[in-house]
């Protein structure tokens, strides 16, 4: 696992020109930290990040771009049922080595947005950028489909399994009252 993880720790002063790429799957495990704990890692519907990105250098700057995606298991908001969630989201970020002054510096620019991220003695770990974008990717409430019939208010039943036959089911035909009507022929 240590070497798996080492394929994400960058320090930037030591990468080529020709900067890294990725074309990999990032088993759940090697992804999850404390920020995790509520999450079932061991559930079948988890599935490895797909992470295709790269870092790429340019005039003292460090590009990291890249889309990433996972299937995360969800318990539903209407029906209760765990479902394989899909995530995705996509990473550009840039990144500059600097020093304590300049990340002074920076941090009266911050307002203005798209400045590059300081780091300090150039050092990236990619499973840190990934781990981050996975939560502002993250919805608190999800549902299992748009059209979800979610769970009867009165017997539980899950509407979308089976029907029940509780009041609200009760649809009054608006030609029923004509059926008792004789015409005369
Ligand atoms: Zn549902
Ligand atoms: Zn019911």
């Amino acid at each position: 696992m240590k070497s798996q993880e080492d394929k994400f720790n960058l320090v930037l002063q030591s990468v080529a020109r020709t900067g890294r790429q990725w074309n990999v799957s990032i088993p759940v495990a090697l992804l999850a930290d404390d920020s995790f704990v509520d999450l079932d890692v061991d559930s079948a519907l988890f599935g490895d990040m797909r992470w295709q990105g790269q870092l790429s250098a340019e005039a003292g700057s460090f590009m990291l771009k890249g889309a990433w995606q996972m299937d995360v298991p969800r318990q539903c908001g209407r029906c209760n049922v765990e479902f394989a969630q899909p995530m995705l989201g996509d990473v550009d970020v840039s990144y500059e080595i600097g020093s304590p002054e300049s990340q002074d510096m920076k941090a009266e620019l911050e307002l203005t947005g798209d400045e590059p991220e300081v780091l300090e003695n150039g050092e990236l770990n990619v499973l840190d950028v990934l781990r981050e974008h996975f939560w502002l990717a993250w919805q608190p409430l999800v549902v299992c489909s748009e059209d979800c019939k979610g769970l009867c208010l009165q017997c539980g039943a899950n509407k979308n399994q089976k029907r029940c036959d509780c009041s609200g089911e009760k649809k009054e035909n608006p030609f029923a009252a004509l059926k008792n009507l004789k015409f005369d022929a």
